[in-house]
């Protein structure tokens, strides 16, 4: 971690030497560059690994303190199976959640992108030294830029996984209610690490909630907004749970704008990385060729009365489409209010 250490052990009592030392030492860290505040965290995790005795109950939020305290030193450290082990008090199950968290942010963090490496190897032609735009990015780009074209301000991003999308709705302040919704708390909790929900000012941290909820099942908390975010998501579901996310968002929510994206599967063929015949990522239940999505989108609008368009993200390839499309939903009474 890059501290000197001086540690000198305390004699049990300076009154009788011959009982030799005590169990706890004097211990000075000296470092030149490190600050304070790290050595805070440094030693707030430490002092009970080193100790190896946890005096309180294990609670599942110990995993969040963890990461927290963890932040920028953890994810690296290479004795951190021993660290998250002795923290955890041995807790098999809180150990291998936190395990497999860092192990994300420190993916994460060595490329700054998502844990779907694949969908960012595409993008535009580009010059040799000049990086293509992740299709990550494109792809939340889009997004935003629908749901700004129709002046939504209270957005639900649903199956927000990591909050990239919140991150970015957050820094716009045309979105005043933004809600992330993952049916994984270990996407929330990495989410809620990312946008540093716990340093955030008060202002700044009225506008956003993190909240574990299924989209298979309908949910008075997702009526009322403007606008909802399906990013990536309904490729995650097995075909016959579909048809529930989609009364649960189009049925019940009932925003009055809808974006959806999911993978083109034409678009495969362009990627010389993944096998013939591969999905995109090993959680992908389907994907969908441009005119299967369409399909699904109208018989989807028709049900529950939205006007469904289509846009298309990344390079429009002229045979095979783009790596992802895009369905932008608007809630019919909605259009016919606008034109009125
Ligand atoms: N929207 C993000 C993440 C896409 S990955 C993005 O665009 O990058 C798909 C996410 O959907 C995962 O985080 C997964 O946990 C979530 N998900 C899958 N099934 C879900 C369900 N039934 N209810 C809520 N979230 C779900």
């Amino acid at each position: 971690l890059g501290w000197t250490v001086d540690a000198e052990p305390v004699p049990l009592d300076t009154e009788f030497p011959q009982w030799g030392d005590s169990r706890y030492v004097r211990l000075v860290l000296e470092s030149e560059t490190l600050t304070l505040a790290e050595a805070l965290r440094h030693l707030y995790v430490l002092l009970p690994v080193l100790d190896d005795a946890k005096h309180y109950w294990v609670s599942a939020d110990e995993v969040d303190k963890l990461l927290r305290a963890g932040e920028g030193w953890l994810p690296g450290h290479p004795e951190q199976q021993l660290i998250t082990s002795r923290y955890l008090s041995r807790r098999w199950s809180l150990t291998r959640q936190a395990r497999e968290a860092l192990e994300l942010v420190r993916l994460a963090e060595a490329d700054d992108s998502e844990v779907e490496s694949i969908d960012n190897a595409v993008g535009e032609e580009t010059e040799a030294e000049e990086k293509p735009t992740p299709l990550a990015v494109l792809r939340r780009e889009a997004i935003l830029t629908a749901l700004r074209a129709r002046g939504a301000a209270r957005v639900l991003d649903l199956g927000c996984g990591q909050g990239q999308l919140v991150q970015e709705l957050l820094k716009d302040v045309r979105f005043t209610e933004i809600v992330g919704v993952d049916v994984s708390v270990r996407a929330l909790t990495i989410a809620a690490r990312r946008l540093g929900l716990d340093r955030m000012g008060e202002r700044q941290a009225s506008r956003v909630q993190l909240t574990q909820g299924s989209l298979a099942y309908t949910d008075q908390r997702l009526k009322g907004y403007d606008a909802a975010v399906l990013s990536e998501v309904i490729e995650h579901l097995d075909l016959p749970r579909l048809p529930a996310l989609e009364y649960a968002v189009f049925g019940h929510a009932r925003p009055r704008t809808v974006v959806v994206t999911t993978p083109n599967v034409e678009y495969n063929v362009r990627w010389e990385t993944l096998p013939a015949g591969h999905v995109r990522h090993g959680d992908h239940r389907f994907e969908w060729t441009r005119a299967e999505f369409r399909a699904w989108a109208a018989e989807v609008a028709e049900r529950h009365a939205y006007e469904v368009e289509f846009a298309p993200v990344g390079p429009d390839d002229p045979e095979v489409g783009p790596p992802t499309q895009l369905a932008l939903f608007t809630l019919r009474a909605e259009k016919e209010a606008k034109a009125a």
